[in-house]
């Protein structure tokens, strides 16, 4: 079964959009997701031939990428609707592949933030095929790229992982990204947060676009984890790698606002990707209560599990409400950092507890990989994490109450 639709007001447009979203979802992002889940080698999820590719190619086809919705004469408010409608239905086929898909497209919003005809040229052509990142995480500074407090990144606390030096016109960049960069290993560029440093003073953060074809730039091996397997992730190495100034273009002064304009945006983004997942736990479970007899009846037929599902129907609808008004408020432009978090916290929680739950209801059977409960589970266990651990992220939220 599909959950109904309760946003009221939805038009003809939007309408059709989540459909044909859906369909790809449901016909391809879902049991590619499944199939790239099994595979035992993360390195055979990026193999020439695999079936990400063609991920990848039908999403592109859709024109449905954040680029294609910032040419649209769409209104902001339009635009958010759509993109939280869309993110849903992603989720809903596959969580860890709609991180994929969406973040691959990041270098092309930092690339217009820019404002730098020759990285609009170079980034943003219609129908590129390349893959971009984010590559904020480091080794020995997770939750302290979010916190961006100096004293993390000074002795007696670990110096960071990943610094940039002027050099003329250009930055000489060294170091390394953690192993958790989302389609790190795959990427042709991407989206770098890293240290400015003069001398032995280290200056404050500083962001840009890194093509990653420039001499001196490595990559590591994919990484093997618990969930979101079809995601591909993996380090960054950067050898004396010399970089135009002109893109590294946010330094010291707008660091802190840009992390809370990027949080924003990719906390709304989670929340709504993560909703999606919640509500295809809750469609599971419901579609499993009608078909398992037992006590003589299918066991959505006896009270305990009716009240069970409509806990979890009442968990799903509440993720579902708050991300899509934090993704409209934010789409105004009017967006505030602790709201996009609440939204990542609340949705994430609300998948893994509603998969928790999904899975208990199809007994021993959610235990097996025959059916899809465990992956769920094991994808939005992993969701907690992503984006910032959610524990921080209530500590980042509640320092703006
Ligand atoms: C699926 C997935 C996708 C990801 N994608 C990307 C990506 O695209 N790009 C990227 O750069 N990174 C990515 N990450 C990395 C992610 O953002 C980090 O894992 C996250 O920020 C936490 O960092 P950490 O793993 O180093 O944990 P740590 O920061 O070491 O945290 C360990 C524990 O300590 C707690 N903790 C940390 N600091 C504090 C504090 N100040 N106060 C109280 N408690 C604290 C945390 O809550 C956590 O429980 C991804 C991670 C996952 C799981």
């Amino acid at each position: 079964m599909m959950l109904p639709e309760i946003e009221v007001g939805l038009t003809e447009e939007e309408l059709a959009i989540r459909d044909t979203v859906h369909k790809f979802a449901a016909e391809v992002m879902r049991p590619v997701g499944e199939r790239l889940d099994r595979l035992p080698d993360p390195a055979d999820v990026i193999a020439e031939g695999s079936e990400l590719w063609a991920v990848f190619e039908q999403y592109r086809a859709l024109g449905i990428g954040l680029d294609a919705m910032d040419d649209s004469d769409l209104d902001p408010l339009r635009r958010a609707r759509i993109r939280a409608l869309i993110n849903e239905e992603m989720g809903w086929g596959d969580g860890g592949l709609a991180i994929s898909l969406s973040v691959a497209e990041f270098h092309r919003v930092f690339a217009r933030l820019s404002g730098n005809p020759e990285l609009i040229e170079r980034f943003c052509k219609t129908n590129s095929t390349e893959i971009g990142c984010w590559a904020i995480t480091e080794p020995s500074h997770g939750s302290d790229m979010l916190k961006n407090d100096p004293k993390d990144f000074q002795p007696p606390a670990r110096k960071p992982d990943c610094i940039a030096e002027r050099d003329g016109d250009d930055f000489i960049i060294n170091g390394q990204k953690s192993a958790w960069v989302s389609n790190g290993t795959i990427a042709d560029v991407g989206v770098l947060f890293c240290s400015l440093m003069e001398g032995d003073e280290l200056k404050g953060g500083c962001v840009g676009v890194v093509p990653f074809d420039l001499p001196g730039v490595s990559k590591g091996k994919p990484l093997d984890k618990l969930g979101q397997r079809a995601l591909n992730q993996g380090e960054i190495f950067f050898d004396n790698v010399r970089v135009p100034a002109s893109y590294l273009f946010i330094g010291p002064e707008m660091y802190v606002p840009i992390v809370e304009i990027v949080l924003s945006g990719a906390n709304g983004t989670m929340g709504t990707i993560w909703a999606g997942c919640a509500r295809a736990a809750l469609e599971h479970a419901i579609d499993y209560s009608k078909e398992r007899i037992q006590g003589g009846i299918p066991i959505g037929q006896h009270p305990h599990m009716q009240a069970r599902l409509f806990k979890m129907l009442t968990k799903v609808e509440a993720a579902r409400s708050l991300v899509r008004r934090v993704s409209y408020f934010n789409g105004l432009g009017e967006g505030q950092m602790h709201y996009a978090i609440a939204s990542k916290v609340f949705a994430t929680q609300t998948a893994f507890e509603v998969a928790s739950e999904a899975l208990q209801i199809f007994g021993g059977n959610g235990l097996t990989r025959e059916y899809p409960m465990e992956k769920l589970l094991r994808d939005a266990r992993s969701a907690m994490i992503e984006d910032g651990c959610n524990e921080l992220l209530c500590t980042l939220g509640g320092s703006k109450l």
